[in-house]
């Protein structure tokens, strides 16, 4: 039975391990998905039969909770709005770091009747350690997600004062002296693993709530990453090489993208977490009068119709309309035309990593045509027309020119180097970050005001009527 079940995680290993790989390019991502959660699920099968082993049987508790667990799953995952994934991963991540902290609050209830006496054996110093770590880990990576699906939706606002780094690292330093004084001087009473427990939570709390909507990327995947840290420790305390190795691979992929994401946006993580970008604030420049220019489809179709290369840079309002169809078909148009049409992809452009690439694959949009940051930067110089559908912040030039500005540094589609921009969107209101953009107002600038889908549409019948 022993040698069944370590095959079985060794499959399931092999598999996790091939998933991941294929899901970093869009081409083999569904199927990398599909080849992790059937890595999953015969981990889940390994970890059914497992209990035959050791000759317990608590399967209809097992069974309970995996029905109920499905259920959820299934039903949240059907309900969600695309636009409303990274909440719904963030929620999912929060749970992962519920379970290591279960884990751990059992084990360590465990070892109180040793402590006590009253029980048999060694709790060894190791392991008491890697169990308070993985509360603490799992219990930030809980609360912490939690703020994050809460500042993602909208439910909660930033709340920062002068002093929440001296906060939080004093309360950090208070955990990890409480965690030290437990385990060199264990005693038979729960009320120090509970305190730490909630001093962790409140950490969680702590850490995210100061940190800028702008941010929240970067925080997401960063907690993600402590939650593969939980799990992994939470692997040595049961000493299952499945759940540690899903554990590090879950942790280091998270940090990978975590400083991707950091070098995307010019940002150090120490500067993310104590930085605060993005509240609701303008660029401290005074711009004097400003002027916006409006265009009519029929203006925007004939420049496009007569372009050589046109970029789109999709954004979040892409998204939001679910305009990527209706784009398709106004690429399709032109390119029959002779123009040569591409799509510049900023790394936090959406609301997820690679969110616009899922959605323009979604169209079946072909991968040659979307260009990564640089290359679309490069391209930018010989472009006729800018089409920007849905997207504001990834495309703000105060990142650029305004060091007043709090976006300052962030690496942008540089789409003032193109000859003409033509912005799609309903309003003159913020993006994400609240930050003003003054791209709105340049003279190369020309606004297409109302929702993306229904402008691209208009388009679409403007070139078609051009013949
Ligand atoms: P932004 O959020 O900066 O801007 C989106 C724009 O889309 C808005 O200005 C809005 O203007 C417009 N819009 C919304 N709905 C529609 C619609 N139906 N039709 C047309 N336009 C619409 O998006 P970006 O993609 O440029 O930037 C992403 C931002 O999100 C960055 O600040 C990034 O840090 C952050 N972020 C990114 C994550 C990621 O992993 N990619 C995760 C979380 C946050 P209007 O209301 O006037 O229409």
């Amino acid at each position: 039975m022993e040698a069944l079940i370590n095959s079985l995680y060794l499959i399931s290993v092999v598999l996790l391990i091939v998933g991941l790989r294929r899901l970093s390019s869009p081409a083999t991502a569904r199927s990398g998905n599909l080849v992790a959660a059937g890595g999953m699920g015969i981990a889940i099968l390994a970890s059914l039969i497992t209990p035959l082993e050791q000759g317990d049987n608590n399967y209809l508790i097992i069974l309970i909770a995996l029905v109920i667990g499905t259920l959820i799953g299934l039903v949240m995952s059907n309900r969600v709005a695309m636009t409303a994934m990274p909440e719904l991963v963030s929620l999912f991540n929060g749970l992962g770091g519920a379970c290591a902290v279960a884990i751990s609050m059992i084990e360590l209830y465990q070892y109180q009747s040793v402590f006590a006496g009253q029980e048999e054996g060694v709790v060894n110093l190791g392991k008491h350690a890697t169990t308070q770590l993985a509360m603490l880990i799992g219990g930030i990576a809980f609360t912490g997600s939690l703020i994050a699906y809460g500042k993602l939706a909208g439910k909660i606002k930033d709340w920062r004062f002068s002093y929440t780094g001296f906060l939080n690292i004093g309360l950090l330093l208070i955990i990890i002296g409480f965690i030290a004084y437990r385990l060199f001087l264990p005693d038979a009473s729960f009320v120090l693993p509970a305190i730490i427990l909630l001093l962790a939570l409140g950490y969680g709390v702590t850490f995210v709530m100061p940190i800028g909507g702008a941010d929240m990327p970067v925080v997401i995947s960063l907690l993600n990453a402590f939650t593969g840290v939980a799990a992994a420790l939470a692997g040595i305390i049961y000493d299952n090489q499945l759940m540690l190795i899903g554990g590090i691979l879950v942790g280091s992929s998270g940090t990978i993208l975590t400083v991707l994401m950091c070098n995307a946006m010019n940002r150090s993580l120490l500067n993310v977490i104590i930085g605060g970008f993005g509240g609701s604030v303008a660029s401290g420049r005074d711009e004097g009068e400003r002027v916006v220019k409006e265009a009519s489809s029929n203006d925007v179709a004939i420049m496009l119709r007569y372009s050589s290369t046109v970029v789109v840079v999709p954004g979040y309002g892409m998204a939001v309309a679910q305009a990527q169809k209706v784009c398709k078909e106004l690429d399709n148009l032109l390119s029959v035309n002779g123009v040569n049409v591409y799509y510049a992809i900023h790394p936090v452009a959406g609301r997820m990593p690679g969110h616009m690439n899922v959605l323009l694959a979604e169209a079946d949009v072909p991968y040659p045509k979307l260009l990564d940051l640089d290359d679309a930067n490069e391209l930018l110089k010989e472009t006729d027309v800018t089409l920007v559908v849905g997207a504001n912040d990834v495309v703000n030039p105060a990142a650029l020119d305004d060091p007043s500005s709090p976006i300052y540094g962030m690496p942008i589609l540089e789409i003032l180097k193109s000859k003409n921009v033509i912005v799609l969107k309903r309003s003159m209101s913020a993006g994400y970050s609240g930050i003003e953009n003054p791209l709105f107002f340049h003279e190369k600038t020309k606004m297409l005001f109302g929702d993306a889908k229904g402008s691209i549409q208009s388009l679409v019948d403007e070139v078609k009527q051009m013949g």
